[in-house]
């Protein structure tokens, strides 16, 4: 039999920018069937009404951990082991879906974790968004997330691969292939929570990214970069990258080069924003916070000078970093637009624009979509706060399923 229901919009955002009035969205077996002014209910079609509310698609985060805790110290967790950083990921899915979030991608968690949360979603077991998993990191010994830089001596599972040559590259990634990952994340620099690692250095040669990204188009899967410092974000880019995470210091050249190459951007703005405005007085560590103090100012403007250019910018807030909360997931739009967007262009990069890099047929309101949908009071293209308020979620809904309903 198949399963239908009628959402009546008051106001329909349709993910690529336009707003309509009074619409209806059918829905058959988890796909958006057709959508339109007329579209009309058939005898066993449940019908929904949300002619006071917003229907938009699901809000899509492209760059979080989920089995990442937000602790200010993410040190003082590591003496856990992968079934706890599993549970938490098991909380932090339920929370993500209640906050309106229809799918995430994961750029990083200890082994297989992230991969297990994924089928655990997929057979039922847990609520949560559906995910899109990166698998664990390449990167260079003593480059972001080695744990050889002064981490206690137990620690292995951050979520990094070693890698040091091409050929190194090219294994790794086939064998995260082989795992179950649906993309390879690489890091291209070092980072600002990696103790040890100067984020403006480069990580991974351009030869090594490369051998990674031609075992990940191999298998038609996309590749991210963890870039911070102009030097890995160029040789990512050379490397065939399909978007760079972070952009820090994104110089006029390097946004050329995104351009003529279709390059994403994922800003991840929250990390930075949450490090910073916590200091070391909540118990973020010294380096981090100095790092991300460099940092900051040169990361607005890059974002400010990819957004003017037309980089396609996809949203993502880092989520699992110190302060930055899974199910805070919509903050990051808030910070997109004081960085300059408009509301509706955040809603865009966090809706088809975010479902383009994550490969998924999701993120726009119109026929033949997955239906990844959420009901919100308010009008989000005014204001993105509206998307800020768990109260204000009338409905989360993926794949035609109804998860949450007020
Ligand atoms: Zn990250």
């Amino acid at each position: 039999m198949i399963v239908s229901l009628l959402i009546k919009a008051g106001r329909m955002i349709d993910g690529r920018g336009k707003i309509h009035r009074d619409v209806n969205i059918l829905v058959e077996d988890g796909i958006i069937a057709e959508v339109g002014p007329s579209v009309v209910a058939g005898p066993d079609t449940r019908v929904m009404d949300f002619s006071e509310s917003t229907v938009m698609p699901g809000l899509i985060d492209a760059h979080l951990h989920i089995t990442s805790t937000g602790d200010p110290d993410p040190l003082k967790k590591l003496r856990m082991g992968v079934p706890y950083a599993t549970l938490v990921g098991a909380a932090q899915a339920k929370n993500t879906l209640e906050a309106g979030v229809t799918a995430i991608r994961d750029a990083g968690a200890p082994f297989n974790a992230a991969l297990d949360l994924k089928q655990a979603i997929i057979d039922g077991l847990i609520p949560g968004p559906r995910m899109v998993v990166s698998g664990q990191g390449l990167s260079i010994t003593g480059g972001h997330g080695d744990p050889a830089n002064g981490w206690p001596r137990h620690v292995d599972f951050l979520g990094r691969r070693p890698v040091d040559s091409p050929d190194d590259a090219r294994k790794a990634a086939r064998q995260e292939l082989a795992y179950g990952a649906d993309c390879i994340k690489m890091a291209a620099t070092g980072g600002v929570m990696s103790m040890g690692t100067d984020h403006t250095v480069r990580g991974l040669t351009e030869e090594e990214m490369r051998a990674a990204v031609e075992e990940a188009r191999n298998r038609k899967k996309r590749t991210l970069a963890h870039a911070q410092g102009t030097e890995g974000i160029k040789n990512a880019i050379r490397a065939g990258i399909d978007s760079i995470e972070h952009g820090f210091w994104i110089d006029d050249e390097a946004i050329e080069m995104m351009l003529d190459n279709d390059v994403f951007l994922v800003p991840t703005l929250t990390a930075v924003h949450r490090i910073v405005e916590a200091g070391t007085e909540k118990g973020v560590p010294p380096h981090a916070v100095e790092k991300a103090r460099v940092g900051q100012q040169a990361h607005l403007e890059s974002f400010a000078k990819a957004l003017e250019r037309g980089v396609k910018i996809a949203m993502g807030t880092d989520a699992g970093t110190p302060f930055n909360i899974h199910g805070e997931n919509a903050f990051e739009l808030k910070l997109m637009v004081g960085a300059g967007m408009t509301p509706m262009q955040a809603i865009v990069a966090s809706t088809s624009l975010a479902a383009e890099i994550l490969d998924l047929d999701a993120g726009v309101v119109e026929e033949g979509y997955l239906a990844d949908l959420l009901v919100v009071d308010g009008d989000p293209s005014e204001d993105v706060e509206h998307l800020c308020d768990r109260d204000n979620i009338r409905m989360v809904m993926v794949g035609g399923e109804v998860k949450v309903e007020k």
